[in-house]
């Protein structure tokens, strides 16, 4: 069975991704710091899957912890999930977003320059296309003008990763670019777990739902968009979790460095979306619309032709789907891991 790093691997995107490791025959060795996550999780992988993965409670910047994990394991593929990613946060603490995002990649990549590891796939955001100057963003659209600190340590990370693939000829390096992750496994046992008040439109909508929060608030409506409310391309988790096998088989091609959009192509609004939800689970949710909330952009959805054609592989869930997905998951969890 092939290793593979998982790095925040007990994280939202990194457990679904562990699920379809295992089922396509690897043997994820996951690092988190369980800054935002649970050890849990380990036990609900067990339980869907039938392996508890390996795990080390490591923090990725810790160069001397991380390198004796690289001479104990032995393996040839990184995935690297681990991050912060909390947009109001960054904008608090830009210098902490710094110092992990970048930190914990630039130890990463010394660590495969010193072991030889050659293959990293890398969670970058839609966030680095900025203000689109035009929607459906295709991989080759101009990326900068990060509104928050969180999207710009993506577009550095980004950088360092060309950098390092225009000296490492033998670095295969997959970035893909995530636009919005929503759903849950079908199991309802691993979803996502936010702490606090939730900052992303879905969590809240299920919160709300539960009984938690009272109602949404719609972030303005009067958009240049059908129905005034903001465009985006939300993507059931498990196929974006699939997303990252398709890019560790491409580079196994041996293709030096790529750049994925992984989304599904379709954008859906706001009220759409709470539309979506109400129909797909019978559930009411109160809303009020309020004020824009700043640095958000009107319209984001993807181009997914080039991951289509050469990852083979397309989104299957539709927004109804992941609608059901993320219910499930918070009704069975109103508290989310906690116990
Ligand atoms: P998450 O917070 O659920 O998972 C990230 C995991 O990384 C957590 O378990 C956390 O404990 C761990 N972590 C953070 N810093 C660490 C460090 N220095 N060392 C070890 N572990 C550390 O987030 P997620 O939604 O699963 O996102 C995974 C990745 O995808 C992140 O890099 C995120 O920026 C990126 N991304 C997420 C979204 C989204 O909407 N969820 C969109 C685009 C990109
Ligand atoms: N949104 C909203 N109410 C909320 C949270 C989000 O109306 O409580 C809107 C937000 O303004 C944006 C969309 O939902 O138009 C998606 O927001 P999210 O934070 O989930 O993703 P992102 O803006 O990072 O793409």
């Amino acid at each position: 069975m092939a290793k593979i790093l998982v790095t925040g691997g007990t994280g939202y995107i990194g457990s679904h991704t562990v699920i379809e490791l295992i089922k396509a025959g690897y043997e994820p060795i996951i690092v988190d710091n369980l800054c935002n996550s649970k050890e849990l999780v380990l036990d609900r992988i067990k339980e869907i899957s039938g392996v508890r993965p390996k795990f080390y409670k490591v923090d990725v910047c810790d160069e001397n912890k991380m390198r004796e994990i690289f001479k104990n394991e032995k393996f040839n593929d990184i995935i690297h999930f681990a991050g912060l990613k909390s947009v109001a946060e960054s904008v608090k603490y830009p210098e902490l977003y710094q110092s992990n995002n970048i930190g914990s990649s630039k130890v990463l990549l010394k660590l495969m320059k010193e072991f030889g590891v050659h293959n990293i796939v890398f969670s970058s955001s839609a966030t680095v296309y900025g203000t689109p100057k035009k929607v459906p963003l295709k991989e080759d659209d101009p990326v900068g003008g990060c509104t928050n600190p969180y999207g710009q340590t993506k577009l550095d990370i980004e950088c360092l990763l060309k950098d390092y693939a225009k000296e490492n000829k033998d670095a295969n390096i997959a970035i893909l670019r995530y636009f919005n992750p929503i759903g849950a496994h079908k199991s309802g046992l691993i979803g996502e777990d936010p702490q606090g008040i939730p900052n992303n439109l879905m969590p809240y909508v299920t919160q709300v739902a539960v009984g938690k929060r009272e109602k949404l608030s719609v972030f303005g409506d009067d958009y240049n968009t059908p129905d005034g409310t903001c465009i985006r391309d939300y993507i059931h988790v498990v196929d974006l979790a699939k997303g990252h096998l398709a890019a560790l088989n491409k580079l196994k091609e041996k293709p030096g460095l790529v750049i994925y959009n992984l989304g599904t192509g379709k954008g859906t609004s706001v009220l759409e979306l709470v539309h979506a939800f109400e129909s797909a689970n019978n559930i009411k949710i109160p809303f009020e619309i309020a004020g824009r909330r700043p640095g958000d952009v009107p319209e984001n959805y993807a181009d997914v032709s080039k991951a289509n054609k050469e990852l083979h592989w397309k989104a299957e869930f539709n927004i109804e789907d992941s609608c059901r997905d993320s219910w499930n998951w918070q009704k069975k969890n109103p508290k989310g891991y906690e116990e």
